[in-house]
């Protein structure tokens, strides 16, 4: 298996005060080669001033979104070569609250990792079941789909990284039980080889949805978990330590 994967994503959480939670991770941080990669992805705003900050130091860039056409008259949104240009490296697609609150559709998703693919960016692609899906017993097979229908052709041979989040256990302090987490990551883990090959079956598979320092250890040592999307415990540096050292 590859290399863990632990992203912070900050959501709609970060003004100029907030780079000094980036500065004391950076600071803090000393990863040995190979074994680990952090990245955060903070609003957009903050994605050029916080390559400054970071420079020099092992953590790396990413946003949030991105349109899926790399300019044009899309009045307030951002191209993926936008975020690459102010130093992103990585970026968030299909995220469940972009999904939900902006009617993201598997397409839509599948057209934006087209994009960062073209822009060099590496997506982070985001896929998980509702409260009402998974009691009804439906969740694998939803999201094994969304895994098929959000990921095009042209991610094959290029870096990528599929993110499992529930939405049930966003920002609620939920989480499934490790067998549950186990089970999921497996049938993602063949979704994904069904759908871009064997050569894809090394992409990280990330669990997000209430990681914390006192849950990460267990989820990061899960079969098949392959790092974790990390949303309110990335906002201060010590919290967001705790979750990487775990890993
Ligand atoms: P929380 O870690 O706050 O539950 O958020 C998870 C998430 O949505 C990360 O993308």
């Amino acid at each position: 298996q590859s290399v863990k994967l632990v992203v912070g994503n900050w959501k709609m959480h970060g003004l100029s005060g907030a780079l000094d939670q980036a500065s004391s991770l950076s600071r803090a941080l000393v990863i040995d080669a190979g074994a680990i990669r952090v990245g955060l992805c903070p609003p957009a705003t903050l994605i050029d001033r916080m390559r400054g900050v970071l420079k020099g130091g092992p953590v790396e860039l990413g946003g949030q979104d991105c349109h899926a056409q790399p300019q044009g008259a899309f009045t307030g949104s951002v191209s993926a070569e936008m975020l690459a240009d102010a130093g992103a490296r990585l970026v968030i697609l299909g995220h469940s609250e972009r999904r939900t609150a902006f009617g993201e559709t598997d397409r839509d998703v599948a057209e934006k990792v087209e994009a960062a693919v073209a822009a060099g960016l590496e997506p982070i692609v985001c896929v998980g079941e509702s409260l009402a899906q998974r009691e009804r017993g439906d969740a694998v097979a939803i999201v094994t789909a969304q895994v098929a229908a959000s990921l095009p052709d042209s991610l094959t041979e290029r870096p990528f990284a599929v993110a499992y989040e529930p939405i049930w256990a966003i920002g609620t302090g939920l989480t499934p039980t490790l067998e549950q987490i186990a089970e999921m990551h497996a049938a993602i883990r063949s979704a994904v080889v069904e759908r871009l090959g064997q050569g894809a079956g090394r992409a990280p598979i990330l669990y997000g949805g209430s990681v914390k320092p006192d849950n990460a250890r267990a989820i990061l040592s899960t079969p098949e978990v392959g790092g974790a999307l990390v949303g309110g415990a990335s906002l201060q540096a010590e919290d967001f330590l705790a979750v990487i050292r775990a890993a």
